[in-house]
């Protein structure tokens, strides 16, 4: 399948920092399809593993890139669909060793971590951020919509599993979402099943990004300090990217390929590109006029996203 980009950003993460992304898997591959889902539906659930990409072209445009981005805290393998799908992620973290000492990432839902082959991929990596954002079967195939066939124990059980075998570190993201996820039962057994799992940080995120479904709502940022509390080890609320950094010497091309995999505010694009956010505005508007880009508004917040695939 062809692809114009493997490499985008450094975006602004709101855990890691200035992360440039890998994008691994063509849209949008998954064995879930969660609600909340920033990319959309999922348009095909599977759990097979293949070379949906080169690595060797990745590596490629990785390294053309890093000679002209400033370097990024973090490389990130995630994209538009589950990046463990990709059946090469052990070669390419051992190239991205040799191109690169940047730490790397790897952005996952956790469904395939009990496979051996995964796990000897993933071992490679720096940090492995698994989601959990249920406590029970229930509450998983409300959120995150499984493939038939996958369960929330065999989810658990398998992150646990990978959690004993890696040297790196495990931080643990939980989406909360209003009315589905924020009561205190529901927290406490998402909380419960952490505590089997033993990660090292445990972030907490709600749906401040346009979701697949209307039904994924966020909650306050009051909210999740409190829910905070009941997670051992303390969770850390995740809600914005850090606005201290930008990034000079992005292009606005790059603006439009982080813009294709994730919507973004005037603030991300105005991080990313190192330009004001008044001029930010006045170029989005641009590109809004010209039909480039899009806007949507999440919770009265505007964002901005690529246009649907065919519209342009
Ligand atoms: S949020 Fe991640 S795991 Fe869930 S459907 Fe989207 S890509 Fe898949």
């Amino acid at each position: 399948m062809e692809k114009k980009s493997y490499v985008y950003g450094p975006v602004p993460s709101r855990r890691l920092g200035f992360s440039l992304g890998i994008d691994l898997i063509p849209y949008k591959l998954c064995p879930l399809d969660c609600i909340y889902c920033q990319l959309g539906r999922t348009t095909r659930l599977t759990t097979r593993r293949a070379p949906y990409v080169p690595v060797r072209d990745v590596l490629a445009e990785l390294e053309a890139t890093l000679r002209t981005v400033p370097p990024p805290d973090f490389i990130t393998l995630s994209g538009s669909g589950e990046p463990t799908l990709h059946s090469g992620i052990g070669p390419l973290i051992d190239g991205i060793r040799k191109i690169s000492r940047v730490p790397v990432a790897v952005l996952t839902n956790g469904v395939l971590l009990g496979e051996k082959d995964v796990q000897t991929g993933c071992l490679k990596a720096d940090v492995v951020i698994p989601s959990l954002d249920a406590g029970d079967e229930e509450g998983y195939f409300r959120v995150n919509r499984p493939m038939a066939g996958l369960s929330f124990q065999s989810l658990v059980e398998g992150i646990r599993l990978f959690r004993g075998l890696f040297q790196g570190e495990i931080w643990l993201e939980v989406m909360i979402l209003a009315g589905l996820t924020d009561s205190d039962v529901e927290v406490g057994k998402i909380a419960s099943r952490a505590r089997e799992i033993g990660p090292h940080k445990i972030h907490l995120n709600t749906a401040v990004r346009p979701p697949a479904e209307e039904s994924a709502r966020a909650v306050s940022f009051q909210e999740l300090e409190r829910i905070a509390a009941v997670f051992q080890p303390r969770a850390e609320v995740i809600f914005e990217p850090p606005v201290e950094k930008v990034s000079p010497g992005i292009t606005m091309d790059k603006v439009l390929t982080a813009l294709e995999r994730r919507p973004c505010t005037i603030q991300d694009i105005a991080l990313v590109s190192g330009i004001s956010p008044v001029e930010v505005v006045k170029i989005v508007e641009g590109m809004m006029r010209e039909n480039r880009i899009r806007r949507i508004l999440k919770s009265g917040r505007p964002y901005y996203a690529a246009p649907p695939e065919g519209t342009l």
